[in-house]
């Protein structure tokens, strides 16, 4: 089976600043890690591994020091790693992230895809569930735990609001996983030897038969207007009387919330 996690490099905060004159992350001076739902997926691609015959490739696509991000998989036990860059990808959105990505996943070969359930920085969690639009394949997102699976088919539990849904999706399919599903491990030193000296294959946009007009900005239908931290009102006040009065004067507020 080949499984193939897609990560991303993220910033270790959760104090994103963001560049108001080109509405972009400001990624200078933050150390980055692998997103943290990221390293559930690449766990759960160790597990099935340590199951069955499977080989585990590591995808991300990003700027060259993106490489980190990969030793650091490389370092937890993935057979295989490749870095997704060039300078047409910059500026590309969810859209252009996913149609690059689904590319390159064609190109190594695919069984099962796993994703995180969205990244900490940009946050829409949508790449997983794009990419398999793109490859025209199932997807299960919010997956918590795995039942069973085979060479033809994956049986899930996928988080809800009220409780789990049990789902059974053919291969090849994508599922997006949450924290629910594992503990990530830690490298071990003799892993981390290995990382050192894994051989990164880098692919371009040519690597991947994608026009650059369909990535980058070009390529991207999104196009963010203005990004801003919304302003927090301090302004409170109490309500006194008894709980009838109270509410009253509550639903009385809320119908004019300018009152409050
Ligand atoms: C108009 C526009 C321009 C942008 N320009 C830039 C830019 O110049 N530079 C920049 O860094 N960002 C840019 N972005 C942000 C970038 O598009 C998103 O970060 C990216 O599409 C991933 O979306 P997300 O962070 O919401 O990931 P989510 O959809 O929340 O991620 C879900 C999962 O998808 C997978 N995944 C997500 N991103 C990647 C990746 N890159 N490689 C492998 N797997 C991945 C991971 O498994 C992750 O857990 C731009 C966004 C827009 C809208």
């Amino acid at each position: 089976m080949k499984i193939v996690v897609c990560i991303k490099q993220v910033p270790d905060t959760t104090e994103v600043k963001i560049n108001p004159q080109t509405n972009t992350l400001i990624r200078d001076g933050v150390p980055s890690i692998i997103n943290p739902y990221d390293l559930h997926a690449i766990e759960a691609a160790l597990d099935i591994k340590e199951m069955m015959d499977a080989s585990v490739t590591v995808l991300t696509m990003g700027p060259p020091q993106a490489e980190n991000a990969l030793r650091d998989a490389a370092a937890m036990g993935a057979d295989d790693v490749a870095l997704l860059t060039d300078k047409v990808f910059a500026g590309s959105d969810s859209w252009a992230t996913a149609y690059a990505l689904s590319c390159a996943i064609k190109k190594v070969g695919y069984d099962l895809i796993i994703c995180g359930k969205q990244a900490i920085d940009g946050d829409t969690g949508q790449v997983g569930p794009a990419v398999a639009e793109f490859l025209n394949i199932p997807h299960v997102s919010y997956v918590s735990k795995f039942s069973s699976l085979n060479g033809d088919a994956i049986t899930v539990r996928r988080l809800m609001d009220d409780g789990y849904d049990i789902v059974e999706v053919s291969l090849p399919a994508l599922i997006t996983v949450v924290r629910e599903l594992n503990q990530p491990r830690l490298p071990s030193l003799k892993g981390k030897i290995r990382a050192k000296k894994i051989e990164i294959k880098r692919l371009n946009h040519t690597d991947i038969n994608v026009p650059p007009k369909n990535v980058g900005v070009e390529g991207s239908p999104t196009q963010v207007k203005n990004i801003f931290a919304p302003a927090v009102k301090k302004d409170r006040r109490m309500l006194e009387g008894t709980a009838d009065h109270q509410v009253e004067e509550l639903i009385e507020a809320l119908r004019c919330i300018r009152c409050i």
